[in-house]
């Protein structure tokens, strides 16, 4: 859609407390999906969209639920995110659009947190309530909310929650809910398991679907260094010092995000740490730090670092590949955001040669066979360095990292795993170090432990 066709607020008939709310959010012209979607919704369809964060999604489903809350005062709706940190920036952009309507209070009920709190906002007879599904399911056992007269559902980022295992509670909640209501969900990617749910509880929906988040290749300068795994920390210290601005450096584990945390800040970095086994209190203390510049640099973990509207990246770090190929594209997509320029730098140890190429050809799908096959001869990672290492890559200095640039390709990738099993991270996670599932909730409310083919994360 032309920026110049798009429909503006002014001409979507929003509440003036709404209109009043997006002047003080600095918010004149609706994102693409906000201009596809909010006119939809306010008729009271059901919505089926197809978005990622940074389109301003949040703001397209929540700029409706808001006029229509407004437009029946006993109506009510729920809201329902994969992570805490999600949870609170959604309830934080539908505080301030109901910020010249104060009768339409609203709640976050995520884990990690007291619950005494909650219990006293929910008395409160809020209209909105945000919340992540196993916090939820906790507060409808103990019978201090009820669903039974929600009007409005929104699920997001419902291909995550699906990923970290709460198929179950989603379903269980679905189950509480009226059958007449209106639901809207927002998702970046489908997978079968995702249809087979919205069919369950979606009839005809409006479908709706931006391209993938403003992700230029061409703005983001991507390198991949071969190391070995115990050059990683010392080769992160020579990227920090040769890098100006911050960066975003993602590690696969708990542990290792909170090990390499440490190491950068011993180092005389300015750092904040953020991953599932954090406090809550942490994880926005942490959080707000990076935000308000205060730090240069996170350290964190993929699923926590999900989502975030963190705006000011100027380098993702893969200190660790992701696990899923597919999140390449999102951790990059954390720099060279809004026309500006990024750099990407990935780590690729000898083990990680498997991941990388799968990444690489996802990037790349024109890779060319002889390409594939001359990474995979390569033995340069172990041995005697070859002529041609991989990616053409160049060598680096001696005894250092081999750098490589990145053939970038187009950047339109389906979803798409290394092996066909479940996602093994968490699982990983908890059989090397055991520590704790990044998850919120599933694992805290007896019983309701995510299958062992659904791992899960937050
Ligand atoms: P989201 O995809 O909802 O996380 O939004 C990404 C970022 O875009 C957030 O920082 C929002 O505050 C911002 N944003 C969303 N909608 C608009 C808009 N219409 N005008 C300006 N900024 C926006």
């Amino acid at each position: 859609m032309v920026l110049e066709e798009r429909m503006k607020f002014q001409d979507m008939g929003l509440h003036p407390s709404i209109a009043k709310a997006l002047q003080k959010m600095n918010f004149e012209t609706p994102t693409e999906i906000q201009a596809a979607a909010i006119p939809v919704a306010i008729q009271g369809k059901d919505i089926l969209g197809s978005a990622q964060t940074g389109t301003g999604k949040t703001a397209a489903f929540a700029i409706p639920l808001v006029q229509r809350l407004i437009e029946n005062p006993e109506a009510t709706a729920l809201v329902l995110l994969p992570t805490r940190e999600l949870a609170q920036q959604v309830e934080q952009v539908i505080r301030d659009l109901t910020f010249f309507a104060r009768d339409i209070r609203s709640v976050s009920l995520i884990g990690g947190v007291s619950m005494v709190p909650q219990f006293k906002l929910l008395r409160m007879n809020p209209r909105i309530v945000v919340a992540t599904p196993g916090r939820l399911i906790d507060h409808l056992e103990r019978g201090s909310v009820s669903l039974a007269k929600t009007d409005y559902l929104v699920l997001d980022e419902a291909d995550r929650m699906l990923d970290m295992g709460f198929a179950p509670q989603l379903r269980e909640i679905v189950q509480r809910l009226p059958e007449k209501r209106q639901n809207l969900l927002f998702s970046a990617t489908f997978p079968s398991t995702l249809i087979k749910l919205v069919r369950e509880f979606m009839e005809e929906p409006t479908r709706i679907s931006v391209k993938a988040e403003q992700v230029s290749p061409d703005r983001i300068k991507q390198k991949v260094l071969e190391v070995k795994q115990d050059q990683k920390a010392q080769t992160l210290l020579q990227e920090i010092d040769t890098r100006q601005g911050t960066l975003l450096v993602f590690v696969r584990t708990q542990r290792n995000t909170e090990k390499i945390g440490n190491f950068l800040v011993d180092s005389g970095c300015e750092v904040s740490i953020i991953h599932g086994g954090r406090s809550q209190a942490q994880r926005s203390r942490a959080l707000q730090q990076f935000r308000d510049g205060l730090t240069r640099i996170l350290v964190a973990t993929d699923v926590a670092a999900r989502g975030l509207d963190v705006p000011h990246v100027e380098h993702v770090v893969n200190y660790d590949l992701p696990e899923v190929p597919e999140d390449y594209v999102h951790r990059i997509g954390r720099t060279g955001r809004n026309g500006r320029s990024g750099e990407a730098v990935s780590f690729v140890t000898p083990g990680d040669r498997g991941q990388w190429r799968i990444i690489e050809r996802l990037m790349n799908p024109h890779l060319k066979p002889r390409d594939e096959s001359r990474f995979q001869s390569d033995r340069s990672l172990n041995k005697e360095p070859s002529k041609r290492t991989p990616f053409g890559a160049k060598k680096g200095g001696p005894g250092g990292p081999k750098t490589g640039g990145f053939k970038g390709g187009g950047l339109k990738s389906g979803p798409k795993k290394f092996d066909k099993g479940p996602r093994r991270d968490s699982q990983n996670e908890k059989r090397s170090f055991g520590g704790r599932p990044e998850a919120t909730a599933p694992a805290r409310f007896g019983g309701r432990r995510p299958s062992k083919s659904q791992g899960s994360r937050a």
